[in-house]
């Protein structure tokens, strides 16, 4: 060391020359090297090996996590430690660059003596010899397995459910990627099962949703008893699961076997009653299932075919399962298609109100139903029965529900100018979700007054299925609107289960008996049975009938004979257009037709 030398690192003071301050200096060194040394081991798994790996010297946290004795290490390499986590490719890696004299620094996963698993944060640092080989290497490692359990656990949370414990979709959906992109090697079937529990809402509206989670928890472990441990089931959200497939079938017939067979195993055990606290409860499910077979399917897809397969399983009545069919994709782009145009049917002036006469036993025209219609450009007129459903479906039905409000009600208004017409109505159809809105009658009370019709001169066609979520509130809007003259329909009546309770507390005016039992008057004894309860049933509440779908003299007879004095029909005429609606009106006092 030169004397006075600026680059001396350790002394504190200037010195002056003499042994003394020299063996002061490295008294100095030494104290701090060991102090430095203490608050190292104090603080990390320290520990040390020749050029080769051997271990020569390790610190008691080093003995403590790993559980051995200091004597079982010494003179062994780190592989008494080795987990297996890493590929042999890691270590290799790590060699390479402490060999080259360079600091390595990174994650291991060690195994303990009692083969436990534990992670440390770790820096392997090389010293030199004179050649610039290693010879000595210290590996200084903090405890991470803490950190590396939280992060796993949030992983694992990220990727399950957390009532169920099953894979969410995100997991589920790698697995769908994975087990399609296998197709490349193993050549066969996979399925996708889609599966929702029918009318689950039941549940949760009635034992609460509590209840209605402990029967989801059942329903998964029931789930996944069904299925090999190899087979994924996953959870979607609310009461859909999907259970994916890999191996079903080598062709396609023993693929649509295997995985009907194993649809109704799961069908068959999730029928079994559930114990729900102390209630027995009984639910069914329905399946949608879609197969795959080539690396070109991708997992979006396959969901959207089993759950037009499911939505099929609904429609044939529930509580089964069903393939998916690709000729059931094809309805699905011709809906989707559907949708997008009749966005725009509005704003270009697609659509266009009929009315349709009601009429007394003498066959005066006492108003008109409001029947939409829509022709589309390309496709030419399209049926309400095919729209309508799509409007509720995408909200659309409330922009064309005020249309068609607001359009009726100025063609009432115009007929109404007229005195000889003032007594005639309009009744116009509407939709649950237009009931439902919280603004219904505030909507109806401004177009009655922009359009200057006569409030009771209008009558409003409900349904009995729309009736049947929220009677208070409905009756609330009902008795809002007859304040203002407002009536009001009970349309298709007979095809619901409309309880005579509900019949009682509705301020309903009229029952219209829906045309599918007029038809079958003279064929089917009971829709003769059901059209005569009905009529007697409306006089006993004191409401009148309308009868719909009239087209024969027969019919028009039958009816008049059982009581029944209003009529509509192809038999007095179809929906018209308003100017042959008007002609119809100049044909008074009475119109035959
Ligand atoms: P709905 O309210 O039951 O209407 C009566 C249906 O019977 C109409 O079909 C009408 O054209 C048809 N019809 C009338 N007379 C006869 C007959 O003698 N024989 C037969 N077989 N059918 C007859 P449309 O116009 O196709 O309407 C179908 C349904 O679409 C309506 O059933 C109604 O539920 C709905 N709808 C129509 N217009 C509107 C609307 O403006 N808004 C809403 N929300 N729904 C509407
Ligand atoms: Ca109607
Ligand atoms: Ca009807």
């Amino acid at each position: 060391m030169d004397e006075g030398g600026g680059e001396e690192p350790i002394a504190a003071s200037a010195s002056t020359a003499g042994g003394e301050q020299i063996g002061l200096t490295l008294k100095a060194v030494l104290k701090e090297n060991s102090q430095l040394k203490m608050a190292l081991n104090a603080h990390a798994i320290v520990a040390s090996t020749d050029a080769k790996g051997v271990i020569t010297a390790v610190n008691d946290k080093f003995c403590a996590i790993s559980q051995y004795a200091r004597e079982e290490l010494i003179g062994h390499t780190h592989r008494v430690i080795n987990s297996g986590h890493h590929p042999r490719e890691f270590f290799q890696g790590l060699w390479r660059t402490i060999a080259r004299g360079e600091v390595w620094s990174g994650e291991v996963c060690n195994r303990a003596k009692d083969g436990s698993l534990y992670w440390v944060q770790s820096t392997i640092v090389p010293f030199l010899d004179e050649d610039g080989k290693p010879e000595q290497y210290i590996a200084i490692r903090a405890d991470i397995t803490a950190r590396k359990e939280a992060e796993a656990e949030a992983q694992r949370m990220a990727l399950h459910d957390a009532l169920t414990n099953l894979p969410n979709r995100r997991l589920m959906t790698d697995r769908l990627s994975q087990a399609i992109a296998d197709k490349a090697r193993h050549s066969g079937f996979g399925a996708v099962l889609l599966m929702d529990l029918d009318h689950f809402k039941e549940v949760n509206d009635t034992l609460g949703h509590a209840t209605g989670d402990d029967l989801l928890k059942q329903t998964a472990e029931r789930l996944a008893s069904c299925v090999r441990q190899v087979d994924t089931v996953a959870r979607l959200g609310g009461d859909e699961f999907v259970t994916i497939l890999d191996d079903i079938g080598a062709d396609l017939e023993s693929a649509v076997l295997n995985a009907g067979h194993i649809a109704e195993k799961i069908r068959s055990t999730l029928t079994e009653p559930y114990q729900l606290g102390r209630q027995h409860w009984e639910v069914t499910p329905s399946i949608g299932i879609a197969l795959f077979n080539s690396v070109h399917d991708n997992p979006e897809e396959l969901i959207k075919r089993a759950d037009i397969a499911l939505y099929e399983a609904k429609d044939a009545g529930r509580n089964q399962q069903c393939f998916f069919n690709p000729s059931l994709q094809e309805e699905a782009i011709n809906r989707a298609l559907l949708m997008r145009d009749l966005r725009l049917a509005l704003d270009n002036n697609e659509l266009v109100l009929h009315y349709q006469p009601i009429v007394d036993e003498q066959k005066n025209i006492l108003g008109f139903e409001a029947l939409i219609r829509w022709f589309h450009p390309k496709h030419g007129p399209i049926s309400p029965g095919t729209f309508i459903p799509l409007a509720e479906q995408t909200g659309l039905i409330l922009p064309i529900g005020e249309w068609v409000l607001k359009t009726a009600c100025a063609q009432l208004a115009e007929w109404g100018d007229d005195p000889q017409h003032e007594a005639l109505t309009v009744a116009i159809n509407v939709s649950a979700r237009q009931l439902n809105q919280g603004d219904f009658v505030d909507t109806i009370k401004n177009v009655i007054s922009q359009t200057g019709a006569r409030a009771d001169r209008l009558r409003l066609e409900l349904t009995e299925s729309m009736l049947q979520a929220n009677v208070l509130s409905t009756i609330t809007k009902m008795d809002a609107l007859r304040l203002l003259g407002v009536r009001f329909s009970l349309d298709d009546f007979g095809t619901g289960y409309s309880s005579l309770s509900y019949l009682k507390r509705l301020p309903l005016d009229v029952l219209k008996i829906d045309k599918s039992f007029v038809e079958d008057i003279f064929a089917d004894p009971s829709d003769a049975a059901i059209a005569r309860t009905i009529i007697a049933l409306a006089r006993s509440l004191d409401i009148d009938v309308v009868a719909e779908g009239v087209e024969t003299a027969e019919q028009l007879e039958w009816l008049l004979d059982h009581g029944c004095v209003f009529f509509q029909g192809y038999l007095f005429s179809p929906p018209v257009h308003k100017e042959q609606a008007s002609k119809m009106l100049t044909r008074r006092p009475k119109v035959y037709f």
